[in-house]
Formats: C-alpha cells, sequence, structure tokens
C-alpha cells in the first residue's frame, strides 16, 4: 500500500493534452502555482535528441511541455510528410520516463482552422541552405512555432544545434515579432559512431545507416583541418571524402560565419564559423553541422 502511494506521489504523471484548451487549462494551473515554463516543440518519432531538450527544460523550469506535432505547412514533399514516423505509443512511454509533465498532441485541424495565410518575412535566412533546398520550409515552421509560443507562452523553449538554421530562423522571429521568451540552443546528440540522431535514420537501410556516419566524418575532418587549411580548401577535401561513398548525394556543404550563414573565405572572418551540410543518403535526406570555432 505504501509502496503504491510513494510510486503514484513520486513517479512523474505525463498530462496528455489534445486541445488548445486542455493545454491552457493545464498552464492556467501551473502558473497559478508559480511555475516556470519550459517548451520542447517537436514532431515525435522521439530519440536521445530530443529527450536531451526534455532533461534540459527540466532542470531550468519547473514545468515542461513537450510539443508532437508532424506540422504539415513545413513539409515541401508530400512523401516525406506520409512516411514521417509517427509511434505515438512508444514517445508517450519515453516522455513519462524522462518526467515530462505535459504532452501537447493536437490534430491539424486544432493548429490550423483551414485557410491561414502566414507571411513572416525572417530575410536572407529562410531562403539558404535548407531554404533553398527546401522552398517555403522555414515559413511552416515560423507559422506553426509563433503558434506553439502564443499558445503556451513558455519562458523557455528548447531547440537542437542538429537543426541550427532552423534555431537561427526562430532567432530572428522572435526579435522580429517582439515575443517575450528565451531560445535555448542544446548540442547534438549523436549516435556511438558520430552520426547524428534524427528521427528519418529509421529509413535507413543497414548499409545507408553504416554509410551515414561519413556525415559527421566529414565534419570533424573539416574542424581537424582548421585552422591550417584554408576554408575554401578544406570545404574541397571534405567534399572529396564525402565522394568516397556512392550512396551519399550531397546538397550542400558550406562552412559559414555562424551568425549569418554566409560562406567564410578565412577563418579570421566571423567569431563563430560552423560547417553546414545535407546530403541525400540513399533516398533519406540527413543533415548535420558543426562548430568549427567559436559556439552558438
Ligand atoms: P524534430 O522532431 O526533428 O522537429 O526535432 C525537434 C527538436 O529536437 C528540434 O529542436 C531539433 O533540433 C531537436 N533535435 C533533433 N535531433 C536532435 C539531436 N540529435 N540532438 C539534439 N537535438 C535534436
Amino acid at each position: 500500500m505504501f509502496f503504491t502511494i510513494f510510486a503514484v506521489y513520486f513517479s512523474a504523471v505525463l498530462e496528455i493534452l489534445k486541445t488548445r484548451r486542455e493545454l491552457t487549462g493545464f498552464l492556467q494551473g501551473r502558473r497559478e502555482q508559480g511555475h516556470s515554463v519550459g517548451l520542447v516543440p517537436t514532431m515525435g518519432a522521439l530519440h536521445e535528441g530530443h529527450l536531451s531538450l526534455i532533461a534540459r527544460s527540466r532542470k531550468e523550469n519547473r514545468s515542461t511541455v513537450c510539443s508532437i506535432f508532424v506540422n504539415p505547412t513545413q513539409f515541401n514533399d508530400p512523401e516525406d510528410l506520409r512516411k514521417y514516423p509517427r509511434p505515438i505509443t512508444l514517445d508517450i512511454r519515453k516522455l513519462e520516463q524522462a518526467g515530462c509533465d505535459a504532452l501537447f498532441l493536437p490534430g491539424v485541424s486544432e493548429v490550423y482552422s483551414g485557410t491561414e495565410e502566414w507571411e513572416l518575412d525572417t530575410g536572407e535566412l529562410e531562403g539558404i541552405l535548407e531554404g533553398e533546398f527546401r522552398p517555403g520550409h522555414y515559413r511552416g515552421v515560423t507559422q506553426v512555432v509563433s503558434k506553439l509560443f502564443e499558445l503556451t507562452d513558455p519562458d523557455r523553449a528548447y531547440f537542437g544545434q542538429k537543426d541550427y538554421q532552423q534555431y537561427l530562423v526562430i532567432s530572428r522571429m522572435v526579435q522580429l515579432l517582439s515575443i517575450p521568451v528565451q531560445l535555448v540552443c542544446c548540442p547534438t546528440v549523436r549516435e556511438a559512431d558520430g552520426l547524428a540522431m534524427s528521427s528519418r535514420n529509421v529509413h535507413l537501410s543497414p548499409e545507408e545507416r553504416s554509410a551515414a556516419s561519413l556525415l559527421s566524418r566529414t565534419l570533424f575532418a573539416i574542424r581537424d583541418m582548421a585552422p591550417e587549411v584554408p576554408p575554401e580548401q578544406a570545404k574541397e577535401k571534405a567534399l572529396d571524402l564525402l565522394s568516397a561513398s556512392p550512396l551519399i548525394l550531397p546538397d550542400y556543404l558550406v562552412i559559414a560565419d555562424a551568425s549569418t550563414l554566409r560562406s567564410v573565405g578565412s577563418w579570421d572572418e566571423a567569431p563563430a564559423i560552423i560547417a553546414l551540410l545535407a546530403a541525400k543518403v540513399g533516398q533519406t535526406r540527413l543533415i548535420d553541422n558543426l562548430f568549427i570555432k567559436g559556439t552558438v
């Protein structure tokens, strides 16, 4: 009896909130108790990368809300949207184990009214790199994240460095719209062989999975070359490395100023320099990045 009460009292209870109303009610209760709120927006298929964001939020806030919403407006490829993994029962178990306080799990009609326009222009950042290969992607991202911010009004929101350009675009949105939230960029969590964890990794065949580690190895090779080898030469050598695998087809590889994502010609050009790449490994498109100098 004692143990049952003990377990119920101390095990974190995950509230599953499917509507805006339920979310608002939950947050009101927490705010009345004086809780700070951390938000972790995700599209689910949770892995250790997502869970590191939850852990960080739990450290810094009294209450943590994770959202799982596969946002249709940020997919420019309908097949990618259809194929996106949605293991919700497993995700709920992981969130319970991680001690997350609430899961916001809305359906599409709960988030969008149907005929919505979203026109926020975050400038050059949203049109380059991922923006070039996935036109409209960041419009969809800012659209959904602004909604999540409006609904949750979090003190802090947690994003992964894995999607560094996304973090920069959201930072710009927060600045443009004067949203009172503190953004936290968390380190990329990697598999033992260096591959950045991603919900899309499940699509890799065993051969592709093995080839995929070349992406992070290439980024680490650039870091090893700096500062002796200039950025342009380091990039060429990195592309040579990638070309060693016939399964890898790069979309881009840049060595850039970490605040603008514009390519740099020398290691002195910016206080923080980052290498970013995107490539198809078989049919699966993966991205990764690494700070070569400085940090976020
Ligand atoms: P997603 O579900 O892919 O939209 O990702 C949700 C959040 O988790 C985003 O802020 C991502 O940057 C972050 N994230 C995804 N993969 C990782 C990873 N390997 N390490 C750290 N954060 C990650």
